[in-house]
């Protein structure tokens, strides 16, 4: 049950309920608001006096859930919004990994010709082997830094593990919370802190309900600035590296009141297909499109297979304009 108490509630007697009830509590800039586990469907007669409203919930998703408040919530992105009553798709691109100053700003400066607003590079890779690349840590998030001085980007990065996390809060406009991370408390409970976006990517394995809850700890700490990434998941089929679940964005889009980001990078894992998987993706009217682009993908340190040339990402640009037009939206 969500409840949101009245006004005047204080702090300490906010915190008396929440302790009652085992809520998460946090102040949503009017109120205190109280998320207790789902299955408490009475308000409890001690509260009620004290409560401005509450929502009786079927589920653990709360916060993220339409029942709760319909309207998809506003994410500000540097000049940019999405969600909310907006429209805007945003385009998010760059390499897998930031690999040297010389690689991130050519993609900088691609981004800049294409007037796209979201720059990504990951710096800290949570690689299958350890033997593979595993990112340039601090010295990438500067050089993100340094783009962002100099272009202006809203900056997308990820996090593998609670060791930096606050780093990665510190640099990035965007903490990007990867596929083999979303089940991280401790990350979740440092980017619930904080008022950054967050952009939670979708674990491979994980149903829709796990997806949305790990929304949920974000939330429920206090900060609204959620999004939700599906990048494919793990399905019998070998020929392509996941699959796009487009059944669970259209569930997602019902049901969830965040911004809906898609990954087909990651999803098919090869070049030849993520314009057309672009064009699908934006024809669902999301809110958000990342893609993976290399200024040269023959020697990217990760993911060299699905990193779109520059002059590729020139043409899937151009190729998902007239979607976006088709079903309303505006490309950013
Ligand atoms: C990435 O965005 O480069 C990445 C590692 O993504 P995922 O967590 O979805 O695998
Ligand atoms: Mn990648």
């Amino acid at each position: 049950m969500i409840i949101h108490l009245r006004p005047n509630v204080s702090e300490q007697e906010a915190h008396r309920f929440a302790a009652m009830t085992t809520s998460a509590i946090f102040h949503d800039g009017e109120r205190f608001v109280l998320v207790t586990p789902s299955k408490l469907q009475e308000i409890p007669a001690e509260i009620e006096p004290s409560a401005e409203a509450h929502w009786a919930m079927d589920s653990d998703i709360q916060l993220a859930s339409r029942s709760y408040s319909a309207p998809t919530r506003t994410v500000q992105l540097g000049q940019q919004a999405i969600g909310g009553e907006t429209n805007n798709t945003m385009v998010i691109a760059g390499p897998c990994s930031v690999e040297s100053e010389e690689q991130i700003r050519q993609s900088a400066e691609l981004m800049k010709e294409l007037g796209i607003h979201g720059l990504r590079g990951g710096c800290y890779k949570p690689r299958t082997s350890p033997y593979s690349f595993q990112g340039l840590g601090r010295e990438g998030l500067q050089l993100l830094a340094k783009m962002r001085e100099e272009y202006g980007f809203v900056i997308v990065s990820e996090v593998r593990d609670a060791t930096h996390v606050d780093d990665v809060i510190a640099f990035a406009d965007v903490i990007q919370i990867g596929a083999k991370s979303m089940y991280d408390h401790g990350i979740l409970k440092a980017c619930a802190k904080t008022d950054k976006a967050v952009l939670i990517k979708r674990g491979f394995g994980t149903t829709l309900q796990e997806f949305a809850q790990a929304a949920e700890f974000v939330l429920s700490g206090g900060n609204p600035n959620v999004m939700l990434c599906e990048r494919g998941i793990r399905t019998f089929e070998t020929k392509t590296r996941f699959t796009l679940d487009l059944c669970g964005v259209a569930w997602l889009k019902e049901h969830i009141n965040l911004p809906i980001i898609l990954d087909p990078s990651h999803a098919l894992g090869y070049r030849y297909g993520i314009e057309d998987l672009s064009k699908a993706c934006v024809a669902m009217g999301i809110d958000g499109l990342l893609v993976e682009v290399h200024p040269d993908p023959s020697v990217a340190k990760s993911d060299a297979a699905q990193q779109l040339y520059h002059d590729q990402f020139r043409h899937l640009l151009k190729a998902i304009k007239p979607v976006a037009e088709a079903v309303g939206r505006h490309i950013v």
